[in-house]
């Protein structure tokens, strides 16, 4: 009777559901987007209400249009975009502030003044975090110090604290589970990744009262049951991880040295380190995995700012192409880069160059040069940052990456795999499912769930649409030297 799992992706700019079936293929799908809000330079918000009403929707339709009774679901894992931060009153659930997205900076002050005081190191040694306005913690104190009457209610217990999964559990089980999982936690700034508990110090810090902040379950875990109108049955939740985690687990990158690397607007690269957390030489973060089973796997993430955006710039910018997916062809007219370097730091360079002043350059122009050297060199740049970041990892973590898969918009793009396998000297794997964030958490959901029996038997679900087999050829070695020796051109604080 219970055929299936349904995962909720509580993205950044939509809200889905995804039912997939015991084979782990997706069954049915219902997307609904929602409103972003940029109220102040820098700013970015969501309306949290609409965020449950739009995920809400999208779970009932999924059932209800696709003849899907609430008793063939077996349980419901959650996958959210992470750090984004929501506080609302516990008595009726209505939010006392916007929910601050991850990608706002307005707590870029609180994090230099905490800089200032000396405190970053004592921050990243128990969060592993780099002291940062992305994360939870600052947004927290932000929203409270808006006014005493926030701060007194959440001292007296009046007021919770959730990043997404938090919040939507919350709604879904009409107030009975305030609960978020490890991966969520470790991006709060709030969380000792050694201890796994709210740290004590890092609270005061922030100031922020333990009292408004969930109990910290597992990532696979019995959480608590959701009945929604029209449903035959209750639901019990049972799975909970960030996405860029849940991807890692959909990818089935359950071994330390195991890679995965999204291709969207940015690229979002994620290695498991096994049972022990790495400290980055090179400020990449120091992340929870997944809880699983009373064990902690870690992993270090590390993030290129322009991946995929640098398509959309030719294509918008430019006007060089008029879709993404033309550019394969464009860049497959020529034999090679034809000398040119696309220097991608539209936005400055993240790690390892951590340099925000660094421009864009395309160097190597001659009057021989076509459009689609440019398209080439542009593919060489999204593989080349994605290449910098897996080898620092590599580095960090002491371990050899055994292969990489990859998911996200542009993996699609062929030629971008088998450049990217050619200048990381290693074969780049994508699986026939590309919606591997959901499909991750439905893995953790049905794991605990019984569902499915174990990892196991997950691993032989999991199938592969193509391999990308490096060629070891001279180009690929000129165009890394070019790009070592032109990158060091444009960097303007050599750290
Ligand atoms: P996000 O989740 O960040 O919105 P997606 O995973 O949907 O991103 O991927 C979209 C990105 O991938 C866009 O930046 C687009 O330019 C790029 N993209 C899509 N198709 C291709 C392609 N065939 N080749 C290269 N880039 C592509």
């Amino acid at each position: 009777m219970k055929k299936y799992i349904l995962a909720i992706d509580a993205g950044t700019t939509s809200s889905r559901a995804i039912v997939f079936d015991k084979r782990g293929q997706e069954v049915a799908m219902a997307q609904y987007e929602f409103e972003q809000h940029f109220p102040k330079e820098g700013w970015v918000e969501h309306d949290p209400l609409e965020i449950w009403n739009t995920q809400k929707k999208a779970i009932q339709d999924v059932l209800s249009k696709n003849n899907i009774k609430a008793s063939e679901i077996h349980s419901i894992g959650i996958t959210n975009q992470r750090e984004t931060t929501v506080i609302w009153d516990k008595k009726n659930g209505v939010p006392i502030y916007n929910a601050i997205v991850w990608q706002d900076r307005r707590t870029s002050s609180i994090c230099v003044d905490l800089d200032q005081k000396g405190h970053a190191q004592t921050i990243q040694n128990k969060t592993g975090l780099v002291l940062d306005a992305y994360f939870s913690g600052t947004k927290i104190q932000w929203i409270l110090d808006q006014d005493m009457n926030h701060r007194k209610k959440a001292e007296a217990g009046e007021l919770l604290f959730g990043t997404i999964d938090t919040w939507l559990i919350w709604n879904l089980s009409n107030g009975k589970c305030h609960v978020t999982d490890p991966s969520n936690a470790s991006r709060t700034m709030l969380y000792n990744i050694h201890s796994l508990q709210w740290d004590s110090e890092l609270l005061k810090l922030l100031d922020v009262p333990e009292i408004i902040l969930p109990n910290v379950m597992s990532s696979s875990e019995k959480i608590g049951n959701v009945q929604l109108e029209g449903w035959d049955e209750e639901i019990m939740i049972s799975g909970i991880a960030g996405d860029q985690q849940a991807a890692l687990f959909g990818q089935l990158c359950f071994k330390p040295g195991e890679v995965k690397n999204t291709y969207g607007t940015g690229c979002f690269c994620v290695m498991n380190t096994g049972n022990k957390p790495v400290k980055s030489k090179n400020k990449m973060l120091t992340t929870i995995a997944w809880q699983l089973d009373g064990e902690t796997t870690y992993a270090l993430e590390g993030s290129v700012f322009i991946g995929g955006a640098l398509i959309q710039w030719l294509r918008d910018g430019l006007n060089l192409i008029s879709s993404a997916e033309e550019i394969e062809e464009l860049a497959k007219s020529v034999e090679s880069n034809g000398g040119v370097t696309f220097i991608s730091a539209l936005t400055g360079l993240g790690a390892p160059y951590w340099d925000p002043n660094a421009f864009g350059a395309i160097m190597g122009i001659t009057r021989g040069t076509q459009k689609g050297h440019l398209a080439r060199a542009a593919l060489e740049a999204i593989a080349m940052r994605s290449r910098e970041i897996i080898i620092e990892m590599q580095k960090d973590a002491g371990i050899q990456y055994q292969g990489l898969k990859v998911d996200g918009g542009a993996c699609k793009n062929n030629l971008l795999m088998q450049i990217q396998a050619d200048l990381l000297n290693t074969v780049v794997i994508r699986p026939k499912t590309t919606e591997t964030t959901a499909l991750g958490v439905a893995f953790l959901a049905g794991l605990s769930s019984g569902f499915w029996k174990n990892q196991k038997e997950i691993e032989t679900l999991w199938e592969k649409d193509k391999e990308f087999v490096p060629n070891q050829d001279i180009q690929s070695q000129n165009t890394i030297l070019l790009w070592q020796e032109r990158i060091s051109k444009i960097i303007t604080n050599e750290s």
